[in-house]
């Protein structure tokens, strides 16, 4: 078990930890994420402007262009067209490359009034028709702005090239040709292949309509994007959108490799695009869990390794704990013996009548060795608690015998002195249960006991309910409550402590080790249940302790066989008395009238109305002589307290307290008359004819054994050795 508990503590340690990488891999992967995101932001943007500056510079050649050939040169004449564009290409040939231009400038060239005119002087052939060339058609296409063609291949040069346009018109608004300039791409697709935020990541272009103008693949040149997977499809479809640009789609890309990608649209409609191998991308986030993991792998050996330390310490405490507890155990137990033959010795001495003086002796030896096999008893106790060795033995017991075995004992306790004790029991609860009734007699023997010795005056009160909690199992609730000296707020949680005595100043005189609610806590525990504690200091006390218990059948304890048809009167004054009285007839469905006065009583006993008729015994006398005028009287039942005996013969008596099951006895006419007998101390009873065995390795106890059942005249044998 405890290596398990081991077992546990580990794995819990170990999920803490793969749950804290868990936690921090995910934390640091939107961190990670958001960066990257930034950063390839950042390149698109970077790749935009650098864009821009070219093609700005191509455009406002071109509007220099057409304004000086409408302004300057006669329209129509093919040689002075053709040394404006030379002299204008030197021109830009010679900025080209120098500090303010870098556009790759290949040629200046159009198509005026119906002629082809090249900067170079290059004459078309006749397949070469200007109208159907990308350049035409696109100025065409956008009248009076600067136009761009998609990337194409130079016919002569062979070199990827496109062509900056615009349309020409005369003064009076007449389109009359269109000046182009033809720019290599060269230095544009070198910055864009290299665009990357991460080893193995490239760039792209692509043109308005997403096709790839710049790719490193050459494959992919002039191939429209959405048609390579689900993802580049989603891609297109989220550029042509609203939103025209994309963050962090995964695609297939160069090499089949699982590309992150990143696309914007620029100032011309064109996009450019920015991919990064999945693996770079979640570098960081590798780097990161291998150096959390291998931190916390360091951590948890250490807790593992300090956890499996404490608990082998642990172990080897608890060990010596029951060892220490189990030594206790049999001690008590050796003690116990010797302690017998005291009390038994003392207890013959007395028997033989010794002189006063001896008497008194031996009675303070026999008082002192009660308390010590007292205290003895609830050390063996706690000790057989803590090393485990307590063991419950449930059988079947009749709950009636349990109460009023209690009762019986505990009753005496309140013969010196002002209390007065109340019981009430649940009347439903079974007449057979199942379980430990040695233990519970001893938690009810002990909160009985501690509210009989903390309380001087006033009341003690049992009661009993029960609460069935499943198949053949029931809650006992105990509630010992009395109006003793109470317990302070602050003492209450010390109460179940070991060894733990309160407010010593109020309890001087009072016998007691503090052991006995630790052990009934311990009972009550080993009950499937508990204990609480209500007090008010210098009120009293309410001590509740519940255990379940099992049963068989539902048979109540306490039932009537015949409802009193005429009903049952009370006289009793004290309303705490009538109380409990009602109470018990309640618990039986019986709902008594109660006499206001003594004189109403005596009338109706005269007149024979009910059929029983219940009385305090200061009336006794009064009644006894009004019941014999009826010819056909009630039951009278005279309740007789503590330390009253009763002179009346023939009439029917029943001892304080009375509850459910005493009640329904007399109701019933089972117990009339005989409840009484509690008082007789001493049985005077002999069995002559029968032969008693005692066996005991102890010679000393069987000695005792059989002093002590002389006075029964027995037959009486003694062995030291059950074999
Ligand atoms: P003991 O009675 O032998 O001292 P217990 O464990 O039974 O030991 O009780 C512990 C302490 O709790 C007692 O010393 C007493 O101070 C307090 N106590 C227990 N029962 C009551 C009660 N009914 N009224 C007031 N105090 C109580």
């Amino acid at each position: 078990m405890k290596t398990n508990r081991v077992g546990v503590q580990l794995a819990f340690v170990f999920s803490a930890f793969f749950l804290m990488v868990l936690v921090s891999y995910f934390f640091v992967r939107n961190i990670l994420e958001k960066q990257i995101d930034t950063a390839a932001a950042g390149a698109l943007e970077t790749a935009e402007l650098r864009l821009y500056a070219t093609l700005q510079e191509s455009e406002l050649i071109m509007t220099e262009a057409s304004y000086l050939i409408r302004n300057r040169l006669f329209p129509g004449q093919k040689e002075g067209i053709q040394d404006f564009l030379r002299e204008y290409a030197k021109w830009i040939g010679e900025a080209d490359g120098s500090v303010c231009y870098s556009s790759g400038f290949l040629d200046l060239y159009g198509y005026f009034r119906g002629q082809f005119v090249s900067s170079y002087g290059w004459e078309a052939p006749d397949s070469y028709v200007p109208q159907e060339r990308p350049w035409y058609i696109a100025a065409r296409e956008n009248p009076y702005k600067t136009a761009f063609t998609a990337l194409y291949t130079n016919t002569v040069t062979g070199e990827r090239v496109i062509s900056v346009s615009k349309s020409l018109y005369d003064p009076e608004g007449e389109f009359y040709g269109v000046i182009a300039m033809e720019i290599s791409i060269k230095n544009i697709a070198e910055y864009v292949e290299n665009l990357s935020i991460a080893a193995g990541g490239y760039g792209m272009m692509l043109n308005q309509d997403l096709a790839f103008i710049i790719h490193p693949d050459p494959t992919r040149i002039g191939e429209y994007m959405g048609q390579f997977s689900r993802n580049h499809k989603k891609i297109t479809d989220i550029l042509r959108s609203e939103e025209k640009d994309t963050a962090a789609v995964q695609v297939l890309g160069r090499g089949n490799k699982i590309m992150v990608t990143y696309y914007k649209q620029l100032f011309n409609g064109w996009y450019v695009g920015l991919a990064t191998p999945l693996g770079s991308y979640y570098r960081g986030l590798w780097y990161m869990s291998l150096v959390l993991s291998a931190q916390g792998i360091i951590l948890v050996s250490l807790i593992s390794y300090l956890l499996i330390r404490l608990n082998r310490e642990k172990i080897k405490s608890e060990t010596e704990n029951r060892s220490k507890s189990s030594f206790l155990a049999k001690m008590s137990h050796e003690i116990r013996t010797p302690m017998n033959s005291i009390l038994g010795m003392s207890e013959l001495i007395m028997r033989k009548d010794p002189p006063a003086d001896i008497y008194e002796y031996i009675s303070i030896i026999n008082q002192a060795g009660t308390s010590l096999l007292a205290i003895i008893n609830d050390i063996l106790d706690l000790s057989k608690i803590e090393s485990g060795q307590m063991k419950l033995e449930p059988k079947f017991y009749y709950f009636s015998s349990l109460i009023n075995d209690v009762i019986n004992m505990i009753h005496i306790r309140f013969a010196d002195r002002p209390v007065d004790f109340f019981v009430n029991t649940d009347s439903a609860i079974p007449a057979r249960l199942f379980g430990d009734e040695v233990r519970i007699r001893q938690i009810l023997l002990n909160l009985l006991n501690n509210a009989a010795k903390y309380t001087k005056e006033g009341f003690v009160a049992l009661t009993i309910k029960s609460k069935i909690i499943g198949e053949g199992k029931l809650e006992l609730e105990i509630g010992v409550s009395d109006s003793g000296i109470g317990i302070k707020e602050a003492d209450l949680k010390k109460l179940f402590t070991e060894f733990t005595r309160l407010d010593l100043s109020h309890n001087q005189g009072i016998e007691g080790t503090g052991l006995g609610l630790p052990i009934v806590l311990n009972l009550c525990k080993a009950m499937e249940g508990d204990i609480t504690v209500e007090s008010s200091y210098g009120n009293g006390s309410t001590f509740t302790a519940r255990i379940a218990q099992g049963f068989t059948d539902l048979k109540k304890t306490a039932a009537l066989t015949q409802p009193p048809a005429k009903g049952v009167l009370i006289l009793e004054e004290r309303p705490r008395f009538y109380r409990f009285l009602n109470a018990a007839l309640e618990e039986l469905d019986v709902s008594p009238r109660r006499a206001e006065t003594p004189e109403v009583f005596i009338r109706e006993l005269e007149e024979g109305k009910n059929d029983f008729a219940f009385v305090s015994s200061r009336y006794a006398a009064d009644s006894v002589a009004a019941v014999g005028k009826n010819p056909s009287p009630p039951h009278l039942v005279i309740m007789v307290e503590k330390g009253e005996g009763t002179a009346y013969r023939d009439i029917n008596c029943i001892l304080m307290p009375i509850y459910s099951i005493t009640m329904a006895n007399v109701l019933n006419g089972t117990s009339i008359g005989r409840s009484l007998a509690r008082d007789h101390h001493r049985a005077e009873f002999t069995a002559p004819s029968i032969g008693v065995l005692i066996v005991d390795d102890i010679a000393t106890n069987l000695r005792v054994a059989k002093e002590l059942m002389a006075a029964y005249g027995m037959i009486i044998d003694t062995c030291l050795s059950g074999s």
